[in-house]
């Protein structure tokens, strides 16, 4: 090592208030036209990029760079790998040789590290069709979930329980290999049996190597009264089995409900629609209305008029999480008799006589509505 080092921002040719970005992309820079691989034999090539990663080491460190920054090469002193160094002592260095040279570099070890980690099972789906008067009511459903659970008799290796299983021969069971690169100890996962450390002589019998059987699982899922379309119902820990001793994923039953052909959902409440005649609007009535709760009288005032509501609280849709109920309301539709009997039409004709005629247009019409809207 030379006694006088060379300043750090001068070695990646950076100003003193260059950002992360610059800094990174001209040591990705200097790493590529300087690598070992480039240059074989090249010492001052090798030199060069030691340097620079030396460099890019501190400076891609903020505490390292302040410490620098303040105190100069003797503030990090001890930060760098003097002689040979291994790809693990410079932030991302493997990522920028595995740019540069593929997976051969840096990634292995981490990738059998992924390979070996505890892993959640994943969340399965379920969809569950339910009337209107089952989303009304609630339900006990038994559904039967596709699931993949441990093979018994391998318990999720895959291989014959007695001797499956084998070291790897190639990696001795260290799921990665060593070897030199230029002056790099280069780390690569084993080919062989990537990066398990172990193959597989003879696979399972029962489960043909998938290490799971795939299986009907029946389940009782408790459905509460007001669920929706596309209401999610969880069930911890019902999904797929976990990986590696990792816990099993969720199941998640979604349903969706069948309109009902008197009631529309909106919200928690229930809306119909309840034709009455002229003269049940004039004078006043009461309808019969089958609800979720039984018959129901539901009293229609004197002179309801077209498109009145009339709400029956309570009636509507039970609230999920709570004890509440939304409210059902009846829509009065007034229909007007379309022919008349001889009688009928002598009556109209005296009510006319003697109804106040009403015809002055209302102060704000449709029209003007229309025409607010547009301008
Ligand atoms: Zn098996
Ligand atoms: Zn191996």
């Amino acid at each position: 090592m030379s006694v006088l080092k060379r300043d750090y921002y001068e070695v990646l040719s950076v100003s003193r208030d260059a950002d992360d970005n610059v800094i990174k992309t001209s040591y990705r820079k200097l790493a590529m036209q300087f690598h070992p691989d480039r240059n074989p034999g090249d010492h001052e090539a090798e030199e060069k990029f030691k340097e620079a990663a030396e460099a890019y080491s501190v400076l891609s460190d903020s505490q390292k760079r302040a410490s620098y920054d303040r105190f100069g090469h003797q503030g990090v002193s001890g930060a760098s790998g003097a002689g040979g160094f291994d790809t693990n002592g410079f932030p991302d260095l493997g990522d920028i040789l595995s740019d540069m040279f593929g997976d051969a570099f840096g990634g292995g070890r981490g990738q059998q590290q992924r390979r070996n980690r505890a892993q959640r099972g994943d969340d399965v789906r379920y969809d569950l069709e339910l009337t209107f008067e089952q989303s009304m009511q609630g339900l006990s459903a038994d559904i039967q979930v596709p699931r993949l659970d441990e093979c018994g008799r391998c318990h999720g290796k895959g291989a014959e329980p007695e001797d499956g299983i084998v070291t790897c021969p190639i990696c001795k069971g260290r799921g990665e290999v060593l070897y030199q690169q230029a002056f790099l100890q280069v780390r690569r996962t084993c080919g062989q049996c990537g990066g398990r450390g172990q193959i597989i002589r003879r696979p399972c019998k029962e489960c043909k190597g998938e290490g799971y059987q795939r299986r009907e699982r029946k389940l009782k899922v408790n459905i509460p009264a007001g669920v929706d379309n596309g209401t999610q119902l969880r069930l911890t820990q019902e999904g797929q089995p976990g990986v590696n001793g990792g816990p099993p994923g969720d199941l998640y039953v979604i349903t969706s409900v069948k309109p009902h052909p008197v009631f529309e959902r909106l919200e928690y409440d229930l809306h119909c629609r309840v034709p009455i005649n002229l003269a049940q609007a004039a004078l006043g009535t009461k309808v019969d209305l089958l609800t979720f709760d039984g018959l129901q009288t539901v009293n229609v005032p004197e002179g309801a008029q077209h498109g009145a509501k009339i709400r029956l609280k309570q009636l509507g849709v039970p609230k999920l999480n709570s004890n509440g109920r939304g409210d059902l309301y009846v829509h009065i539709a007034v229909s007007v008799p379309q022919k008349l009997s001889r009688e009928q039409r002598k009556l109209m004709e005296q009510l006319l006589e003697t109804l106040p005629a009403e015809n002055e247009p209302e102060d704000k019409g449709l029209l003007d509505k229309v025409k607010d809207y547009f301008l």
